[in-house]
């Protein structure tokens, strides 16, 4: 026990041992929130106060669940099976399939991601003949879930105008269609579960007698049904529930847009009288340079509970800022600087590439694969989400559930089977009229299409059939050659790599099979049918598809590169973090910066992001970036403007024309401080050793237009050759030497 309870300073050590009541820590980035949270748990059940079935832990993402878990077991002699945690998806998932009858759903229901969900409701549109220009399907996808994640059911939505009504009646048809199918989205996990305990009074009681304590992490970032659910399980505070345990940090409050509310935080103090605030002020992550720049950027917000965080760590190395010419060279610095770390003996998995948007991670996947470093995205395009796992899960869905229309729809005619676009409208007009899935509608129809149809239906049967009492992995290597996905692919001369992520489906599915025996299932709660017998592992995999996208896309265990958004990094840390694409409009985000709230909440994303790092620290910006198709000409980030200059160090000259608010005009103003000249520290590596036409670096040249300046630095060679200019009025530039005619002085 002393073990569990050393290296915890005051404040930790009186938050881990709290008694059995309620408590708030509120505390900045690195400061131990979440190794206060674990070690609590494991000193609650060490001491004997509660066994581990009466723990209910609520993280923010898979990967942070799964690190709880592994930390428990390292700490605890006892088995963490029995303990629920995860994340608010992942346990109302498990409480759904637990009590599905109870909760009005079939045992082996789906879960619709947010593709998925948009599909079903573009569908829906079509079905109903609704027009997708004015009740765009994204927009009215926002809606729906913005209801949902308000706890608002269609029949329940207050609506004053004839538009919000027709959304109200679309909101209500979408609901009718997910019953019909068995499936359910993000959102209704959430509400469908909250409803199940709202309504089910014993089986509520029988959670709040079960629960013990309630962990939150993260807790800035939960919204109000979340918040709801959770005092649900904790009988609203009242004495006898739940003690509840939350950690969270004002300043990361970063999902907003998605409803997520601080007012939490101050209304769980209020509502459970909570005697117990404790704040954390040491930070034990990050040397000073990082967190200094971190507590200089997040004090430009002034929506801040306000708190101090500090180190001993020490200095540490400067933070390192290099400006490239274009997003491509700003990728290839990045993995130059990668090779370097790992050459001095960096492991790949300390060191992560953030970025504000998805869309950025393409530039840097394509360097790192030329360069065949190994790395790992998570969140963007994950490989839950790539088309030809879409295609194998869908057809794995329909053996679990032959009602999921979503699926139908997606593999009925993949591959190709003659089935035309006009076989399926007579199949959709005809389930509406029977009120019943595409599946089951099928026996209705008559002449080819019926039996074209009825076709695709024997072949979901034999393969249902013929995998049944079959391990998992073989399931799906049965289906990947039934359906004549693998067959499609091999015949395609691109197939390569999609025939590759099909065996690796393979290799999740055997992993997760292993996985599963180890944990074998304990829910006694849980009821199992005689189908679910039959393709026992197969839900929970399809499930487990759903939640954890992206993280069997490299090997499991691999030493590789993490990448990923900077929402998705909250909680996490690496030795060394490269934040690239530091540029107005998109970090901080174009829709964010005209408004005082957005603004702010993309500083607390950017205090997010710098705080991951321990060492090291890299933030570069690009002058010219491909983003959806257009190049497009960015200034640097203001929030590069509000990092100290003696905690940066330049690998490029800091250059005035890119700075926002410098002068090229730019948005917003005032946050351009001129930067002292800086000596150039280190020339950013010359890909050759002399320049054409005799041209060196640190040589004086003249531009018509520029006029005169000189050399800082060079990249490329052939035509794609640049150079960086340091004029002496018209600012640092890269320009192509190809194209800019430079004459030597
Ligand atoms: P975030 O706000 O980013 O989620 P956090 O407050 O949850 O951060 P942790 O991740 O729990 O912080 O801790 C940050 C790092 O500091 C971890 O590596 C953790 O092991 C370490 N740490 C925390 N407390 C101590 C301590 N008392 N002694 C040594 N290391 C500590
Ligand atoms: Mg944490």
């Amino acid at each position: 026990m002393s073990n569990l309870l050393a290296n915890l300073n005051t404040e930790q050590l009186q938050a881990v041992t709290l008694p059995a009541q309620h408590g708030l820590i509120l505390a900045g980035a690195g400061s131990g929130k979440t190794r206060v949270l674990t070690t609590r748990i494991a000193w609650l059940i060490q001491s004997g106060q509660v066994d581990p079935a009466g723990i209910l832990a609520v993280t923010f993402t898979n990967k942070s669940a799964k690190e709880m878990l592994a930390r428990l077991a390292t700490m605890l002699p006892v088995s963490t099976r029995g303990m629920w945690v995860g994340t608010f998806h992942g346990l109302s998932n498990r409480l759904l399939r637990a009590h599905h009858r109870d909760a009005g759903l079939p045992q082996l229901f789906q879960i619709l991601d947010s593709a998925d969900q948009l599909a079903a409701i573009k569908r829906l549109l079509k079905t109903l003949n609704v027009d997708d220009e004015k009740f765009p399907p994204r927009e009215l996808q926002q809606f729906i879930n913005g209801q949902k994640d308000a706890g608002i059911r269609a029949h329940a939505v207050e609506a004053w105008d004839d538009y919000t009504r027709q959304r109200v009646q679309l909101y209500q048809e979408y609901e009718s269609q997910c019953q019909r199918e068995a499936v359910v989205d993000f959102a209704e996990l959430l509400l469908r579960s909250y409803e199940l305990l709202e309504r089910n009074e014993p089986l509520r009681r029988h959670y709040q007698r079960r629960f013990r304590h309630i962990l939150v992490d993260e807790f800035q970032d939960t919204n109000r049904l979340q918040y709801r659910w959770l005092k649900l399980f904790a009988d609203e505070g009242r004495e006898g529930g739940a003690a509840m345990f939350c950690v969270g940090d004002d300043d990361q409050s970063i999902y907003r847009f998605r409803g997520a509310e601080v007012g939490n935080m101050l209304d769980f103090e209020r509502e459970f009288r909570v005697p117990n605030v404790i704040r954390l002020e040491q930070n034990y992550r990050s040397h000073s340079n990082i967190l200094d720049a971190a507590n200089a950027v997040i004090r430009h917000n002034t929506k801040r509970l306000g708190k101090n965080l500090w180190t001993d760590q020490g200095a540490g190395e400067p933070i390192r800022v290099y400006e490239a010419f274009a997003d491509g060279d700003e990728a290839r610095w990045i993995v130059e600087e990668v090779q370097a770390l790992v050459r001095e003996g960096a492991l790949r998995s300390e060191i992560a590439l953030l970025y504000r948007s998805n869309a950025q991670s393409r530039v840097l996947e394509h360097q790192l694969f030329s360069a065949a470093i190994p790395y790992r995205v998570y969140g963007g395009l994950r490989f839950f989400e790539r088309q030809e796992i879409k295609h194998a899960l869908a057809y794995l869905r329909l053996i679990a559930n032959e009602d999921d229309d979503t699926s139908f729809a997606r593999v009925v005619n993949f591959p190709t089977r003659g089935i035309g676009a006009r076989s399926l409208e007579l199949l959709s007009d005809a389930a509406r009229t029977y009120n019943t899935s595409f599946y089951a509608t099928v026996p209705h129809l008559s002449g080819k299409p019926g039996s074209v149809l009825a076709q695709f239906v024997r072949l979901v049967e034999d393969m249902r059939r013929d995998t049944a009492g079959l391990p998992l992995p073989e399931v799906v290597d049965h289906v990947l050659d039934h359906s004549g996905l693998r067959a499609h692919y091999k015949a395609d001369k691109d197939g390569r790599e999609r025939l590759e992520n099909l065996d690796e489906l393979l290799n999740a599915a055997a992993y997760f099979a292993a996985e599963v025996q180890v944990n074998a299932r304990t829910d006694a709660d849980s009821e199992v049918d005689a189908r679910m017998q039959a393709h026992a592992q197969l839900a929970d995999f399809l499930a487990h598809a759903s939640l954890e996208a992206g993280d069997h896309q490299a090997d499991q265990g691999a030493d590789a590169v993490q990448l990923m958004t900077v929402h998705s990094a909250k909680g996490l840390e690496f030795n060394a973090v490269f934040l690239s694409g530091l540029e107005e409009g998109l970090f901080p985000h174009e829709n964010s910066i005209l408004e005082s709230d957005g603004l702010e909440e993309e500083r607390r994303l950017m205090y997010v992001a710098v705080t991951r790092a321990r060492e090291r620290l890299y933030l570069s910006f690009a002058q010219s970036r491909m983003l959806h198709g257009q190049t497009r000409y960015n200034l640097r980030s203001r929030f590069l403007e509000e990092i100290p200059t003696e905690l940066v160090k330049w690998l490029t000259p800091p250059n005035p024309r890119s700075a926002a608010g410098g002068a090229m005009g730019g948005v917003g103003g005032g946050y351009f401080k001129p930067s002292a000249p800086v000596p150039l520290e280190r020339a950013p590596r010359p890909s050759f050793a002399t320049l054409p036409n005799g041209l060196k670096i640190g040589q004086s040249v003249s531009h018509a237009k520029f006029g005169q300046g000189v050399i800082v630095a060079a990249e490329g060679s052939g035509t794609d050759a640049k150079v960086q200019i340091k004029f002496e009025t018209a600012g640092v530039k890269w320009l192509l030497l190809a194209v800019a005619k430079l004459e030597a002085v």
